[in-house]
């Protein structure tokens, strides 16, 4: 695949905390479309490497491509602006508002509120208001949270509550969509929906995903490829199945 097919690309990726060098040198590429696997023992990079993709983090060195363009360096709210939603491995949503204003947080970054635009055109406010509904409820609707939309997000389940933190990242219309740990915590009946909600929107919206996940289930179910990090290194990529089995890669697990 040539890299001008690639959605996500990432060359020599590091970054360093201090004396702790957390990322050494990871290069990535993921295709449109697909859904992309990042596993890797504890510590092994990858959340990092996912706040340096995603902006929390830029990396120190090398280079982050999006679409073409060049990533690294900008704000998180822009990186989002630009296509790339994400959600976070502690659920990170708005304490004591509900499930549907938690959702419409995630429209924030087209609410260009012009004060003058309101004076003089009051039908574009009310027209830009529906069109964050229809988006807000077409997300609802496609991962189910229409019985719980107006309960607070604090009452409701954890994997309730991760469900809202995907709406939230899709009502955003991202282009790629980054998961770190979406079945964290979760049971098994809460995994099979996850499971099946990452697929629809993948489907449906044509969303390119990158996902960190430790049931390794799961990967060789959803995922196109896989990177595996060890101790900040690329270990294997390819396949879920042929880079799991890597004798590198079973080493390390074998090895902690
Ligand atoms: P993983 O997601 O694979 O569990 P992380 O990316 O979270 O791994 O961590 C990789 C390494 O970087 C670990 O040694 C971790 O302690 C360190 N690290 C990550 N974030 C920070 C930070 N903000 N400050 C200091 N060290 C960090």
């Amino acid at each position: 695949m040539s890299a001008s097919e690639n959605v996500l690309q990432c060359e020599n990726v590091s970054r360093w905390f201090g004396g702790i060098h957390a990322l050494k040198g990871v290069s990535v590429s993921v295709a449109q479309g697909q859904i992309y696997g990042l596993v890797g023992p504890n510590g092994s990079g990858k959340t990092t490497l996912v706040n340096c993709i995603t902006g929390f983090y830029p990396p120190q060195e090398g280079r982050i491509l999006f679409e073409g363009r060049q990533i690294n360096g900008m704000k998180p709210h822009r990186i989002a602006a630009g296509g790339i939603a994400r959600t976070f491995q502690n659920v990170a949503l708005f304490r004591g508002m509900s499930v549907l204003d938690n959702i419409l947080m995630g429209r924030h970054n087209f609410m260009h509120p012009s004060p003058l635009a309101s004076l003089f055109y009051p039908w574009w406010g009310r027209r830009e208001e529906i069109k964050h509904r229809d988006k807000v409820e077409e997300v609802i609707d496609l991962l189910q949270l229409e019985s719980v939309r107006d309960e607070h997000v604090d009452v409701i389940p954890l994997g309730l509550q991760k469900r809202v933190e995907l709406a939230r990242a899709l009502s955003a219309e991202p282009r790629m969509l980054v998961l770190d740990e979406p079945m964290a915590g979760m049971n098994q009946e809460e995994k099979e929906y996850m499971v099946r909600f990452v697929l629809d929107a993948q489907e449906s919206l044509g969303l390119t995903v990158l996902i960190i996940e430790h049931h390794m289930d799961v990967i060789t179910a959803i995922c196109d490829r896989t990177l595996v990090l060890n101790d900040g290194m690329s270990l294997a990529e390819g396949p879920p199945k042929e880079a799991i089995a890597d004798p590198a890669v079973v080493a390390a697990y074998i090895g902690r």
